[in-house]
């Protein structure tokens, strides 16, 4: 059985630790924002935007297959590599339902949203195998003409009440989306980053697939440490 890079372990905290959430620092003539106490370059991204931190321990205890690792899964969304292994990535690949779904409530000519990071063509094949939901519901590859990271899902701090919203879409600045209300980006713990695809054409062989698409955001590095 492959366990994807972006899958998190056991010996993992993804999220669900409170400790990761950053404080929210207010006071009298300065703008309400969130910090670390000890706060790292990498912590925020090229936005300003701060993320959640997590546990590094790939390999260790057991593969939570249904959870991703938020370090993990942001390399991969900004660098555009294969969510499995790493390579650059080719396709687009996307749950069935998950598509037809977004055809009947937004049309074909809506930009896809999506958290999924994209995959090479080896491991596309892995993934129809192994992946128990692409198996038993079907997939689809995704051949959009452009693509960029234009949101990121995470939490909004309320000043007024010192709480976290639920986890909400937040669009990034200059991006392209049809999605979610802009927010005052001091007050975000982000969690995910979220990509967009426009102009798209499905199939069901991947040979069909040219490629991701032109990217129009810069593929920049992560900053994470490792
Ligand atoms: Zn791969």
């Amino acid at each position: 059985m492959t366990v994807p890079y972006i899958t998190a372990w056991s010996a993992e905290d993804v999220l669900a630790d409170p400790d990761t959430l950053p404080l929210l620092r207010t006071g009298p003539g300065r703008a309400p924002a969130l910090v670390y106490p000890d706060e790292q370059s990498q912590d925020r991204d090229r936005y300003g935007i701060l993320w959640r931190r997590a546990t590094w321990a790939p390999g260790e205890g057991q593969p939570r297959f249904a959870r991703v690792h938020p370090i993990r899964h942001r390399r991969v969304m900004l660098r555009g590599s294969c969510q499995i292994c790493t390579a650059p990535a080719s396709l687009w690949m996307t749950a069935a339902p998950a598509w037809h779904a977004h055809l009947e409530r937004l049309g074909p000519a809506a930009p896809y949203l999506t958290v999924d990071p994209p995959v090479c063509h080896s491991c596309a094949i892995t993934a129809a195998h192994q992946c128990p939901g692409l198996r038993a519901d079907g997939y689809v590859f995704l051949a959009p003409r452009r693509w960029a990271n234009v949101a990121v899902r995470g939490q909004v701090a309320d000043p007024a009440s010192d709480s976290f919203s639920e986890s909400r879409l937040i669009p990034l600045p200059g991006a392209v989306t049809t999605g979610g209300t802009p927010v005052d980006l001091r007050l975000v713990a982000a969690e995910s980053l979220v990509s967009g695809l426009f102009e798209i054409t499905a199939h069901h062989d991947p040979d069909e697939v040219a490629g991701l698409g032109r990217r129009l955001d810069t593929p920049a590095r992560s900053r994470t440490a490792r």
